[in-house]
């Protein structure tokens, strides 16, 4: 049996680093493309020695800010997938961008050269709130490039932020009209989350309460049109971040690049790995299938209910609470809208 891995390139370059920013990225305007790009090829080789000629069903570039990539090293990056590996005919490529890094000429090229679905960090269309996050694109920039993706052959998806300080119930009911007017197919909502060490984790800042946050994500949920299909995403059906659903039911994928993070499967042995491709730790049944259940949970559809996840899920508590779990037709154990709101702890209940 040829097993099929997703794959995740991470891309840590920014042109500056955003105020809320804890991801692992790194200001640099001019980044040695090729001396990263050699080294993402020999982790493709690494991955392709152990795991053999496998099938990819998606490729993910995460960033930072993979669209100031020139597109001759996404080629290259590309090309050595395909030689090393069996790139699925309908594989899902998606390329993360942010308004200002990518003009019609550029983003064409990409097309052309394989991505198929794009992810653009918009995060507000408010300029003062994109001031205030450190965003270097304006509300007209982030718009252009919604415009100009959809006009193309190609899946379009646009993040946001939500809960700045301030911020009220009637300015999340406007993003979302102003989402539904854009006509996306996909959308992905963050709440903002305030992280030690980043420019805003050194402020003291008058963020909304865990009421008023609670509020704010079931206002958006009544006014995107769009149907939520995990946590923080919506979609239209059939528009769902593949890559993200094939993680979250937890199918394997390989992290490539410094910053990347991958759930391998070798000769029937989970492995986890991070950063340092050599090196990789073993994962037991019951750690793969916790993980399993926490990532599960956050969709709408839940967690597939095989002998791994009954070996350490409590089904009496399921079926005590079924305001806040249910088991679906198709043998999946999903948390309901009120369940979704109490997630954390719903999961440590659950688990055995
Ligand atoms: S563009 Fe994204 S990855 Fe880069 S600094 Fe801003 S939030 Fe972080």
């Amino acid at each position: 049996m040829i097993l099929a891995h997703n794959i995740y390139i991470h891309v840590p370059f920014c042109m500056s680093k955003c105020n809320y920013c804890a991801f692992f990225s790194a200001a640099c305007k001019n980044p040695d493309w090729e001396f990263y790009s050699d080294n993402i090829i020999k982790e493709i080789r690494y991955w392709s020695e152990k795991l053999g000629r496998i099938s990819i069903p998606t490729i993910f570039f995460g960033g930072g800010t993979p669209s100031l990539m020139p597109v001759k090293i996404f080629e290259k990056i590309i090309s050595n997938i395909n030689s090393n590996f069996n790139i699925d005919k309908n594989c899902e490529v998606t390329l993360e961008s942010n308004p200002g890094t990518l003009d019609e000429k550029k983003l064409s090229d990409f097309i052309y050269a394989g991505v198929n679905r794009i992810s653009i960090g918009v995060q507000s269309l408010d300029d003062k709130k994109l001031k205030f996050l450190g965003r270097r694109h304006d509300a007209k920039t982030a718009i252009n490039l919604i415009d100009t993706a959809q006009a193309k052959n190609v899946r379009v998806s646009a993040d946001f932020i939500y809960g700045l300080p301030d911020e009220t119930i009637n300015d999340i009911i406007n993003t979302c009209n102003d989402i539904n007017n854009l006509g996306l197919q996909h959308c992905s909502m963050y709440e903002l989350t305030i992280e030690p060490d980043t420019p805003f984790g050194k402020k003291t800042l008058n963020m909304p309460s865990n009421e008023e946050m609670a509020d704010m994500y079931n206002a958006i949920d009544e006014s995107l049109k769009l149907p939520r299909y995990e946590v923080s995403n919506y979609a239209k059906a059939g528009n769902e971040c593949r890559h993200n659903q094939n993680v979250w039911d937890g199918a394997p994928y390989i992290g490539i690049g410094k910053g990347a993070a991958g759930r391998v499967l070798i000769d029937n042995i989970w492995y986890e790995q991070f950063g340092n491709w050599e090196k990789f730790d073993k994962l037991s049944d019951t750690v793969r299938a916790e993980e399993r259940i926490i990532t599960g949970l956050r969709q709408v559809r839940g967690v597939y209910l095989d002998s791994d996840i009954e070996k350490i899920i409590n089904m009496k508590y399921v079926q005590d609470n079924p305001e806040l779990l249910q088991r679906t037709s198709d043998n999946r154990i999903a948390a309901t809208k009120q369940g979704m709101l109490l997630l954390d702890e719903l999961i440590l209940n659950l688990v055995r």
